[in-house]
């Protein structure tokens, strides 16, 4: 599979240290608020990734952190600690507000059927290893105490702009929202790995310390709840593009300096879903949620769709009528689907491959998604029958998962219900025997065999039953007598 990586800004073929095993981390949510369908598009694509990794034949091992404390309202270790704002808005306490938007976050997640992964775990639980991480980087002189705090000494690495040529100056992109600037660090882009002293009087969560009672950065999360639960190599490290400066800088920093070696090989950042006013942020309070999307009548698999139509690496663009596109091709596969009769014939492998090889062809090439979606329409043109489509929307479907099958049969049993009030008060075995001929009727049309078709039409007619072509499928009406 090719895969782009940010760390060599070019498209390379991913190859796992241990064949067939990948480690996997994903940055998790800042559980201080909703999570937002920008957050979401990020995970969303992360969890095509991590099933697609599975389907072409690995055990995929994936690991996310729960930021619940330490991350402050710039990623720059600046302004007020994004946890500490949502406890405030809401008058409860942090331990509360992480609570109820870690539940909402995978209510969220269930709903997009973005499975939950492997090893899920708030950063308030690694206390205890965040300090070893800080005590190690002291030692081997990479971590300085400066008015209390430690901060990582960035002019010890040979290299720290791993993702982007970056000068001095740009690193104002880190503070922006700088109230103050923290005079403690030696260089500009030092961060804090543990703070005491901090301008947050009213921090509520703190631990003791070798340097007294504070509480972690918020870079130093991932470090090491990635090492906690797979050691210190990762295969492949993900996230929004935002994360790539400075917060994954930072935590190549550190993990690097702490482990001596490349730490992990393959990173994979999600572009931003934009609205026309700019990026999505639940900084600026204005977001959409998942529950917002459902209020307004849509399925929150019509996102997942929408999602899956552009390419991870390209910003997109929400609107409402983008979204309405998305709903509107959404139900028509739907319907396509339902029209597939499970039981038609047995499954012909090359077609089979044929059709299996459009779609892997697509995510072999950089997880394109768009053209996995193409991939999938492709399969109604198949020269095939109706077993050998559904085996394929059903194996495509376990990386995809837009729940097509799911909904395809809710709309015949619909159909059926419909059907059954319509006929209601039909002899039994009259019906039986319409349906048989309706069915052989459409097999004959399929068959390009018209002449067959109209003899059918022709014999129920003279039975006095008069059949209708809806869009809806062949109706009938029986001609009082
Ligand atoms: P946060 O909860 O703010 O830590 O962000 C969770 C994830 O969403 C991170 O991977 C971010 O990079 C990502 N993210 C933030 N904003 C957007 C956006 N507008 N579009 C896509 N991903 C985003
Ligand atoms: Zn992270």
């Amino acid at each position: 599979m090719l895969l782009y990586n940010s760390a060599t800004r070019k498209r390379e073929e991913f190859i796992p240290r241990e064949e067939g095993k990948v480690t996997m981390y994903t940055c998790g949510p800042t559980v201080y608020h909703f999570a937002h369908i920008g957050n979401l598009r990020t995970y969303t694509m992360e969890d095509v990734l991590e099933r697609y990794l599975g389907y072409i034949g690995n055990k995929v091992t994936r690991v996310m952190n729960i930021t619940d404390v330490g991350h402050l309202s710039s990623d720059g270790d600046t302004g007020e600690d994004k946890m500490l704002k949502g406890a405030k808005r809401e008058h409860k306490t942090v331990l509360e507000i992480a609570k109820f938007y870690t539940d909402a976050f995978f209510a969220d997640c269930d709903k997009l059927h973005i499975k939950r992964p492997e090893f899920i775990e708030p950063a308030t639980n690694c206390i205890p290893e965040f300090i070893a991480m800080i005590e190690t980087l002291l030692a081997k002189g990479y971590a300085y105490e400066a008015g209390g705090n430690i901060y990582f000494d960035t002019s010890k690495l040979e290299r720290y702009y791993i993702f982007n040529d970056f000068k001095e100056e740009d690193l104002e992109v880190g503070v922006r929202e700088s109230v103050e600037a923290d005079h403690n660090k030696k260089n500009k882009a030092d961060f804090v790995l543990w703070f005491t002293k901090s301008k947050f009087d009213d921090q509520e969560l703190k631990w003791e310390s070798p340097w007294g009672l504070g509480y972690p950065g918020w870079h130093i999360e991932c470090s090491c709840i990635a090492s906690k639960f797979v050691g210190e190599y990762l295969d492949i490290h993900c996230g929004g593009i935002d994360n790539a400066f400075p917060h994954h800088t930072n935590e190549i920093a550190q993990s690097e300096a702490t482990f001596g070696h490349e730490w992990c090989k393959y990173w994979f950042h999600v572009h931003h879903l934009n609205t026309n006013s700019g990026k999505m942020s639940k900084s600026k309070g204005e977001f959409l949620t998942v529950s917002l999307l459902e209020e307004k009548g849509y399925d929150p698999l019509v996102y997942r769709f929408f999602c899956m139509q552009s390419h991870y690496r390209k910003n997109l663009v929400f609107s409402w009528e983008n979204l309405d596109n998305a709903k509107i091709a959404y139900n028509k596969l739907v319907g396509r689907v339902a029209e597939l009769k499970a039981n038609d014939g047995e499954i012909d492998e090359a077609a089979f491959a044929e059709g299996k090889k459009r779609f892997t062809d697509a995510l072999d090439n950089d997880l394109n998604t768009s053209l996995a979606v193409t991939a999938l329409y492709d399969v109604f043109k198949l020269r095939t029958n109706d077993r050998t489509k559904l085996a394929l929307i059903e194996s495509f479907e376990t990386v995809l998962d837009l729940g097509l099958i799911a909904a395809a049969a809710r709309l015949n049993e619909e159909k059926a219900k419909q059907a059954a009030e319509e006929n209601a008060g039909v002899d039994p075995e009259l019906l039986a025997y319409i349906q048989e001929r309706i069915e052989a009727r459409k097999a004959a049309k399929k068959a390009k065999n018209f002449a067959e078709a109209d003899a059918i039409r022709d014999e129920l007619l003279a039975k006095g039953i008069t059949l209708l072509d809806t869009r809806e499928g062949t109706k009938f009406t029986i001609n009082e007598a």
